[in-house]
């Protein structure tokens, strides 16, 4: 029995701009927030939202809700290459014609997981966890599904490629519209903001809307990790990225963000502020912690996360471990921790 689509939700922002709650399934986020932008071409989506039939179905019920169908869709603007955003943007333009506009570093990350080979990939997964001292049980299960061939395929490996390049700092081709590229750079290393430079349609003082996909959220920090490129020999500090990228936010002024989870808010400069501290604070923890040399995987065990270490999940701990190795490259880049490599393994320690 094929699945009724839920109810789609949408939500009227005002001034041309709607929201549509796209589920993503199994997922704690619980949903994804798709914006429609009207032009005088016809609607255009900021993100898509993932890739599922329950998802799809959600997302064209909420364009048919909002009097439009996907059919009518002109062009779709990904603030980022991740499933959440980037998922349906494929089907949608196969239902459309509508082009796909991504920046140029998140292209070549899409690009990079549609050519990857499984098992390169998890080769260089397994040194890598090897080299930041993953213990054997950590690596163990990998090189089973390496040696056996079993690869889970992952999602993105069929991920679109997008039509146009999104270019920092200049207007979007949206007709009758002002929107402009931010490039934020930190959650992924071609991570944009759309800057909706009108009027706030309810006449809220700031300067216009700003679509912040997972830059900037109202209640979640957003995950800042490595930038996973195999080719990239430790210089990216994907974290001193990230908290350039917020000042920058913060300094537009806006009147209203409409993130791409939970819900719009106003006075982002208060949050960007929190957010600020949040990572000072985690900094100033870490360096503490290093006063004997450790490991990124030692490391990763003894920060706070949202549940202690021994109950976070497998998947979820390499995921921290390269938030681990975020931090301590932007303490390694401020001066104030150094590498010492040792029989293979990176330790880092304060100075
Ligand atoms: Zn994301
Ligand atoms: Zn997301």
């Amino acid at each position: 029995m094929p699945q009724e689509p839920a109810a789609p939700q949408v939500t009227d922002h005002g001034g041309g701009v709607h929201s549509i709650k796209v589920p993503i399934p199994d997922n704690p986020l619980g949903h994804t927030l798709v914006h429609l932008v009207e032009t005088d071409r016809g609607p255009v989506l900021v993100d898509t939202g993932w890739d599922d039939p329950a998802s799809w179905g959600t997302l064209t019920a909420g364009l048919q809700a909002l009097g439009t169908e996907v059919s009518a869709v002109h062009g779709v603007v990904v603030t980022h290459h991740h499933p959440d955003h980037h998922g349906l943007s494929g089907q949608v333009r196969e239902a459309s014609g509508a082009w796909i506009a991504m920046h140029a570093a998140d292209a070549a990350v899409v690009r990079r997981t549609r050519e990857a080979e499984p098992g390169v990939w998890l080769d260089y997964l397994c040194a890598k966890l090897a080299g930041v001292g993953a213990p054997e049980e950590h690596i163990a299960p990998l090189r089973e599904a390496r040696a056996s061939g079993r690869m889970r395929t992952l999602p993105g490996l069929r991920a679109a490629l997008p039509d146009r390049e999104i270019v920092p700092g200049d207007l979007l081709p949206l007709a009758g519209r002002r929107l402009r590229a931010i490039w934020t750079p930190g959650h992924t290393p071609g991570h944009v903001c759309l800057h909706l430079e009108e009027a706030h349609p309810s006449q809220l003082p700031g300067n216009g809307r700003l679509f912040s996909g997972d830059h900037l959220l109202p209640g979640i920090t957003p995950h800042i990790g490595l930038y996973e490129d195999p080719d990239e020999a430790g210089a990216a500090d994907p974290l001193g990225d990230y908290l350039d990228s917020l000042e920058r936010i913060g300094r537009l002024g806006v009147a209203e963000v409409l993130p791409a989870h939970q819900h719009a808010f106003t006075e982002p400069a208060a949050r960007v502020r929190e957010l600020l501290s949040h990572h000072e604070d985690r900094l100033s923890g870490l360096l503490s912690l290093l006063s004997t040399p450790l490991t990124p995987w030692q490391l990763a065990e003894r920060m706070e996360w949202n549940r202690p270490w021994p109950q976070i999940p497998y998947g979820s701990r390499t995921i921290a471990v390269s938030e681990a190795e975020a931090h301590v490259r932007r303490l390694e880049k401020l001066g104030r921790a150094e590498r010492v490599v040792g029989d293979g393994v990176v330790r880092y320690r304060a100075v």
